[in-house]
């Protein structure tokens, strides 16, 4: 503490001279907060400390300068830089798609590996049916095998020609898991109440772990299990959908998991993500997004082309306006039978053995509060969901588009930092910030 008090002593002291008389200022960018009880506010230190300070994707870097780290951009604008997050092929592409790597690497040669950017060299072959019908069976294979693997360990029978909808990462409000459940649930009631409707079938894949002390997160998980449970095992519904939550979400899993994957859910509240990775390992798999614009979400669609990206949803302005004019959810609710059907039937106790109260918690915070705006999107996602279903059932051209978001991911290499050319080529600027006073001889 005695050092990080003289750091913010320094500090402020730089403060008071570029604003003069700005008290508020000075009480903002404090490293302590001294409106209650007193605590080091950890982002502030960060940024006096640090050298550069990256948004990890376009959008996020902007935020930053607008919203959360203003005063620090005005104090030092030279700081602010971004370099949009990527991820490295040699795990997500050759060591957990074996399959799709030779195939590539058959035509292309193993350049792409180190030079993602060579990819585009396949674009031309999405119009070759035959390079189609060959990736669509790599794809089959791939899906064939995690279907096996669902049914040895968790003996659920799921149809590997159905669409995998797969939402894979930590369980959050923001990322919004609870959009994907209410759009099931629909799909759930409207089959159950017309018994002869047919959908685009789909298996809905699930996976991540909630932080121990988050309660609404773990709710969430028993959710989705729960919503499992009486959808897979309901001869009604003629097995045109499947729900699995894969348990023990890490590393070694999602390696499986990204490359048997049709549709890749990034539906978080825009402004909320602030780049994604999970986005990038999905589409360089070839499977098509569904998402809003939020974080890479922005910058990948922008690489794939909007054609071949299911976008939906309010923007992160839109969202700050929203909340700003006084957002109710409850009147979302009110206003559309179909919402209000899902909510009702979660709340009823459906999922849960009639028991009413188990819910409650999460259904009591969509209505009253929701902060992230899942009333509000919930429309715009069933619609947009809507045409992935119609767009699926069309395989070609679908495996046109998963080709496509896969050989237009150059753009999102990892990148190693101090192991590329930065540093030798001069690139990184010297540091224009300066202590105002050398620091004393250390009191020892
Ligand atoms: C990539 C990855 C993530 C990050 O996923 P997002 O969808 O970007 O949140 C989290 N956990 C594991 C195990 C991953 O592989």
């Amino acid at each position: 503490m005695e050092i990080i008090y003289e750091i913010n002593s320094r500090f402020l002291e730089l403060v008071r001279i570029r604003f003069p008389k700005d008290a508020e200022r000075l009480a903002r960018m404090s490293l302590i907060d001294e409106s209650g009880e007193r605590y080091v506010r950890m982002a502030n230190l960060a940024c006096v400390s640090s050298h550069t300070i990256n948004g990890v994707a376009a959008l996020h870097s902007e935020l930053l300068k607008q919203t959360v780290l203003r005063d620090f951009y005005e104090l030092f604008p030279e700081k602010f830089c971004n370099k949009t997050n990527g991820v490295t092929p040699r795990r997500w592409m050759v060591l957990s798609n074996p399959r799709l790597s030779k195939m590539i690497t058959g035509r292309i040669g193993d350049r792409w590996i180190k030079h993602l950017d060579d990819l585009r060299q396949l674009e031309p072959l999405a119009n070759d049916s035959g390079f189609r019908d060959e990736w669509r069976s790599i794809k089959q294979a791939i899906k064939r095998d995690l279907a096996s693997r669902i049914h040895d360990q968790f003996g659920i029978l799921v149809d590997p020609t159905s669409l995998y909808d797969v939402q894979v990462k930590r369980i959050h409000e923001y990322k919004r898991q609870h959009l994907n459940l209410l759009h099931i649930v629909t799909l759930y009631s409207q089959l159950k109440q017309n018994p002869n409707l047919e959908i685009t079938p789909r298996t809905f894949i699930f996976a991540g772990k909630a932080a121990p002390g988050y309660h609404m997160a773990k709710l969430m998980i028993k959710l989705i299990t729960a919503v499992g449970e009486m959808v897979n095992k309901d001869p009604d519904l003629r097995n045109q959908i499947k729900v699995i939550f894969l348990p023990n979400y890490n590393v070694t899993n999602s390696q499986r998991i990204y490359p048997a994957s049709d549709l890749s859910e990034q539906i978080s509240t825009a402004g909320f993500e602030a780049s994604g990775t999970g986005n990038m390992k999905f589409a360089m798999n070839g499977a098509l997004t569904i998402g809003t614009l939020d974080g890479a979400n922005i910058e990948i669609r922008e690489a794939v082309g909007a054609d071949n990206f299911f976008l939906f949803g309010l923007t992160a302005d839109q969202v700050v306006a929203l909340k700003a004019s006084g957002y109710n959810p409850y009147t979302y609710y009110q206003a559309n039978p179909l919402l209000r059907d899902a909510i009702d039937l979660i709340a009823s106790g459906h999922f849960s053995q009639g028991d009413a109260s188990l819910f409650k918690p999460l259904l009591d915070k969509l209505l009253r509060q929701d902060p992230y705006l899942l009333m509000a999107d919930y429309q715009a996602y069933i619609d947009c969901q809507q045409a992935v279903g119609q767009a699926y059932s069309h395989a070609d051209d679908w495996t046109r588009m998963a080709i496509l978001n896969a050989v237009r991911m150059g753009r999102f290499p990892l990148i190693v930092p101090f192991a590329n050319t930065a540093r030798r080529s001069g690139r990184c600027r010297p540091l224009r910030f300066r202590w105002l006073t050398p620091p004393p001889p250390m009191a020892c």
